[in-house]
């Protein structure tokens, strides 16, 4: 942890709870590739940059989520570099309230804005403005958010932000808050074919075996969905199923965790509602959702 490993020609790696890529454009500039989840990790990839000897030319922003853009505030403020994102993910970046007003459904409580819904605001551009070195792709992965983006280094590294999360973190609970289910499913196939290439998901080690992971994480969705599908052979609401998959996981009695899997279980019923799998009704003024009778 908090590691600079070079990964391939000038493509890095610094090792952090959010892995941050670092490309050497030219001479001693570099581009990086996130910046943590607050200032504190901002100050320490600013200690490793300036330790080689680099000055950062531009942030590259693969998503909003705090643990990506906490610290980008701070280090385009103390190196006076500019950040970029797509358009969806730099509006969350210049009004953070809006993150976790998604996934709480309505103004974010304080009680829900922990160390991960804090991003400081942040002027960010469009990834269109910014010129990348001849070889340097971005390519879309949208589904764990509105439209996070990985990153291909000339050196043939591919970044690929939160489109996969690690084994482990799966095994505790398959279920991880994801913007758009069905985007996610295509995003898994689509990193399925940088099989052999080195890989940098953002919080798991590098890997050139990166289509088991994505099977994997494509194993739990289906897993999940399948369950919540079990589940509403009884009709029920969702604080319902929420309790459920709480009691099912283990999961912590806490604002946070609550809110977050409300919002995966919604996610799910979106999923399964476009799909013709679930419908609702009205019961006692509850709303009740169950599986599709034709099924
Ligand atoms: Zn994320």
């Amino acid at each position: 942890m908090f590691e600079l490993i070079n990964l391939a020609g000038d493509t890095y790696c610094f090792r952090m709870p959010t892995n941050v890529g670092i490309y050497k454009v030219f001479e001693n500039r570099v581009f990086i590739i996130d910046t943590g989840i607050n200032e504190k990790s901002a100050q320490r990839i600013l200690e490793a940059v300036e330790e080689k000897g680099w000055k950062i030319e531009a942030v590259i922003l693969t998503h909003a989520h705090t643990d990506h853009a906490g610290g980008c505030r701070y280090i385009t403020e103390t190196t006076g570099c500019s950040a970029y994102a797509t358009e969806a993910e730099r509006i969350f970046v210049e009004y953070p309230d809006l993150e976790p007003a998604v996934v709480y459904g309505a103004f974010p409580c304080r009680d829900f804005r922990g160390k991960f819904m804090n991003t400081p605001a942040c002027a960010v551009r469009d990834i269109k403005e910014l010129r990348l070195p001849e070889g340097m792709e971005i390519f879309h992965l949208p589904g764990h958010f509105a439209d996070m983006i990985g990153i291909r280094t000339p050196d043939d590294v591919y970044f690929v932000a939160d489109a996969v999360i690690a084994k482990e973190t799966l095994e505790k609970a398959p279920m991880s808050y994801i913007f758009d289910i069905r985007s996610q499913y295509e995003t898994l196939e689509k990193i399925k074919a940088f099989e052999g290439k080195l890989c940098v998901p953002s919080h798991a080690e590098p890997t050139r075996e990166i289509s088991a992971l994505a099977d994997f994480n494509r194993e739990c969705l289906d897993k999940v969905a399948e369950h919540i599908l079990n589940l509403l052979r009884t009709p029920m609401t969702v604080e319902d199923v929420v309790a459920r998959l709480t009691a099912l996981w283990e999961l912590p009695d806490s604002f946070g965790q609550y809110v977050l899997t409300c919002a995966g279980v919604r996610g799910f019923l979106t999923h399964l509602r476009h799909r013709g799998l679930v419908t609702y009704r009205f019961e006692n003024n509850r709303m009740l959702w169950e599986v599709e009778s034709a099924q």
